[in-house]
């Protein structure tokens, strides 16, 4: 059995080499096939007419780079230090290989090999003339989220329809109909993550439609397998007479999701439950398809076009609306080196000390998605009946740090299941780990640091 050398607690990290897991299967075919798409994805932007010789020569050399990193891959040859390119960072990743011990493709702590993959392909690319501020998976991102076309049109209409029925739920009496309209976006913002494309590969176009839309997410809430949304509730209300309610979101992945975030976002200013969200995105493009900088004005971008989203009646109401959010400085986007680190967020306290004064100072901090959650949780095989509070580590217990997890179950660890009795049924019902790996279960994980 591989211990995780890495970290001194007792729970261990998952290793790719772990006997059925998510990061077993990951390494195997996962990681292979994403990085085909690189190459794929480089070959086409370099065929383009207006590439001149010198690019295209240069991509070719990116590409046989990339076939090399596949091969080792495919070889379960070992982790090396990484080069030089002229970033800070590359002697902590260095240095963390080197506390790993000897390691290789297919025996390695998963969440670090996972990391070191997409700091990888930016190596080469920060190392090229040509390419270093060239996204290899942004094709990937607006085709995937142009197919999202009926689920995008659906809930512009339906955010359309909250708008109207916000001005009913700012009444006192009505705030019984103000929880149920927080519930559905959180819901909204949940299942949003289930579109993942580092995930899910090969996604149809039906498989897509399936997760996304109305029905589909009321039909799935009885799969929320750990479900704080009342005491979330409870905590807004508490508080809501705070001056100063800054809600942060540390994003997951462009495209449909990060719509749905920047629904939740604009929803939480509306209703007056925030009064300012600010929008963590990585530096680089980071497991496929996680939101960097360029990502939001690309939302809007394909939010606008009628080519993409013809149907116009409610995005033309809705997306004026979105864009003024971020015109006023009400919802603003940041970005720390330490989301694209290979570090738990068990480290953050002593790796990112000024990152974590500022998430104890928030309002409330709303994580998306798996990587975060496996992050949030150190990548750890805990019980599954651990409590999220303690699987927090240094955020959870008298952090000081409200975080709230949205997070449909797409690797090998969960926690925070109520009871045993709990996890056998869920055992049986979805057998082999399926409701841990799945993307078809989620965990909505409140925590308030106390
Ligand atoms: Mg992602």
């Amino acid at each position: 059995m591989p211990s995780a050398t890495m970290n001194t607690e007792e729970v261990r990290a998952v290793w790719t080499s772990e006997k059925g897991s998510m990061a077993k299967d990951t390494a195997e075919t996962r990681w292979p096939k994403i990085i085909q798409g690189t190459i794929d994805d480089l070959g086409k932007a370099a065929a383009v007419e207006d590439v001149d010789e010198q690019k295209r020569a240069e991509s070719i050399a990116i590409q046989i780079a990339l076939k090399d990193l596949k091969q080792g891959i495919e070889q379960n040859k070992p982790l090396t230090p990484l080069r030089d390119d002229g970033k800070p960072d590359i002697q902590q990743w260095n240095k963390q290989l080197a506390a790993i011990g000897e390691c290789s493709w297919n025996h390695c702590p998963w969440l670090f090999g996972e990391c070191y993959i997409y700091r990888f392909i930016q190596r080469i690319l920060n190392s090229s003339k040509h390419w270093r501020n060239y996204d290899v998976f942004k094709s990937q991102k607006d085709s995937t989220f142009i197919k999202s076309r009926a689920a995008v049109e659906e809930l512009a209409c339906r955010y359309m329809q909250i708008v109207a029925d916000t001005h009913v739920a700012q009444n006192e009496s009505k705030e019984e109909a103000k929880k149920l309209l927080f519930i559905e976006m959180t819901e909204v913002a949940l299942w949003g993550n289930a579109t993942d494309l580092s995930l899910l590969a090969n996604l149809t176009l039906e498989d897509l439609q399936n997760l996304q839309g109305r029905d589909a997410i009321q039909k799935s809430q009885r799969n929320i397998v750990d479900n704080d949304t009342d005491d979330v509730w409870a905590y807004l209300q508490r508080t809501a007479g705070q001056s100063s309610r800054q809600v942060d979101i540390i994003l997951d992945n462009a495209g449909f999701e990060f719509f749905t975030d920047v629904l939740y976002a604009a929803f939480l200013l509306d209703t007056g439950i925030a009064t300012s969200v600010r929008l963590h995105v990585k530096e680089f493009p980071w497991f496929v398809s996680d939101v960097t900088l360029p990502d939001v004005e690309s939302l809007f971008y394909h939010l606008e076009s009628s080519k993409c989203f013809p149907r116009r009646e409610y995005l033309d109401q809705l997306v004026p609306r979105l864009r003024e959010f971020f015109r006023s400085g009400a919802i603003t986007t940041t970005s720390d080196p330490f989301w694209t680190t290979p570090y738990s967020f068990h480290e953050m306290t002593s790796r990112a000390p000024a990152l974590f004064k500022e998430l104890q100072d928030s309002y409330l901090v709303i994580s998306k998605g798996d990587l975060n959650y496996r992050k949030l949780t150190r990548d750890g095989l805990w019980p599954h009946t651990t409590t999220y509070e303690e699987a927090l580590g240094s955020l959870g217990r008298q952090s000081g740090v409200k975080i709230l997890a949205l997070r449909t179950n797409k690797s090998d660890v969960c926690v925070g299941i109520p009871t045993q009795a709990k996890v056998d049924a869920l055992n049986e019902e979805a057998p082999g780990g399926a409701w841990i790996q799945n993307g078809k279960y989620a965990v909505i994980s409140f925590n308030e640091g106390q």
